[in-house]
């Protein structure tokens, strides 16, 4: 069966009622008929009737065992990171989401865990640095805002000769274009504000692990933590995973139609679309990503702050805000918006220069965002 077809039945009709759409089950309490003899819920921090069909539908889709939701998804990388001891080192990939190096590096850190990171685009840096110490491999591919691609199926039998977790944060790829438990990784989180939700109208995480053992060890954080997701946003997930195939179909599309038009741009220096030929990841991504995805960088020759300010206000249908995954197409300077807080001398020195733009295309026409693009050109 087609995954479009698969997904949209995975998504129950309620059992009760008959209902074609997933009932929202706003309740904190569950009736008892003796102390401890329930209909599977007692209290909706531990599960949750809606939560439970979406937690399900992840876990399925990532092809994993267990599937649970959070409030965010730095709650949910928050939940992963709480596996670890003191004592015990991350290894991660170097442009890791600015959010996760701060939870790393400035929450962690007081707890005695360590976070060191590398090149993960190149395996043979990872076993140079795995210590008897690592106990979790943190890796994104595509990366944000370079879009760099990790071997993740080399990288988790690295880490499975050496006795280590790998975790993929598949926030860019989405189980569509890419499904990291059957490349061989433990852990999988998301954040579903982005596509699964898919139109930028909520804030939520998931974690999927690929074994029981990993699933109770989640599943023990998140109801003591306490860090879940409501009733309502988790129907709005499950809404927007139903559409989910056919949208990264789209924005792949467009995506690939628009790096095709940058490349042709005089004004235009690098393009970050790892289905370019011309990527320095292709290949790699060719083999492990259905699609090559909605996201599009670029830098100018004309390689100033300014100069790219000017044509990210310039444009019209692209509007000018930090996130992506959504319908409407936004763009976003990584130098002055989400990569601010990085010291300009390492930001530039990993290809975050001053001109780079991060688009994320929505499901506008493919031709009218070029034609956007085109005019805001003709006004630098
Ligand atoms: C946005 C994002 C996160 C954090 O998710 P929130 O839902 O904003 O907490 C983590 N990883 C990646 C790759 C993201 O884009």
């Amino acid at each position: 069966m087609n995954e479009s077809t698969k997904i949209i039945h995975s998504i129950p009709v309620d059992p009760l009622t008959g209902a074609i759409s997933v009932p929202i089950y706003q309740t904190s309490t569950y009736v008892q008929e003796q102390p401890g003899v329930n209909k599977g819920f007692d209290y909706s921090r531990t599960n949750n009737p809606t939560r439970a069909i979406l937690e399900r539908l992840i876990a399925e889709l990532e092809n994993g065992k267990n599937g649970f939701a959070f409030a965010s998804g730095l709650a949910a990388i928050d939940a992963v990171a709480k596996i670890l001891k003191p004592g015990d080192e991350v290894l991660a990939v170097d442009d890791i989401y600015g959010g996760a190096f701060r939870l790393f590096t400035q929450v962690y850190n007081n707890f005695g865990i360590t976070i060191k990171f590398v090149d993960t685009t190149d395996v043979s840096n990872i076993e140079r640095k795995i210590s008897d110490k690592t106990k979790l491999i943190w890796l994104e591919s595509p990366t944000n805002p370079l879009l760099k691609i990790s071997d993740i199926a080399a990288i988790a039998k690295l880490a499975k000769s050496r006795g280590c977790l790998v975790c993929v944060d598949n926030t860019f790829a989405t189980p569509i274009i890419q499904k990291p438990i059957d490349l061989g990784v433990d852990i999988i989180i998301h954040s579903a504000t982005k596509y699964l939700g898919g139109h930028s109208d909520l804030i939520a995480g998931l974690v999927v692990t690929n074994s029981d053992e990993l699933g109770e060890k989640i599943k023990f954080i998140q109801n003591s933590t306490g860090g879940i997701l409501s009733p309502f946003d988790s129907w709005l997930v499950i809404r927007g995973i139903s559409t989910l195939s056919l949208r990264m179909k789209e924005h792949s599309n467009s995506a690939a139609a628009v790096a095709n038009f940058l490349v042709s741009r005089p004004e235009v220096d690098k393009v970050y679309f790892p289905g370019l030929e011309s990527h320095v990841n292709h290949n790699i991504a060719k083999t492990q990503q259905k699609y090559f995805g909605g996201m599009v960088s670029f830098s100018l020759k004309n390689d100033t702050e300014e100069n790219a300010v000017k044509l990210a206000t310039s444009t019209k249908l692209f509007k000018l805000a930090e996130s992506l995954g959504g319908t409407k197409s936004l763009v976003c300077s990584p130098s002055t918006m989400t990569h601010k807080s990085i010291p300009v001398e390492s930001r530039r020195a990993s290809g975050v220069v001053d001109s780079l733009l991060r688009l994320s295309i929505g499901l506008e026409d493919g031709q009218d965002l070029i034609d956007d693009l085109e005019q805001a050109f003709k006004k630098l």
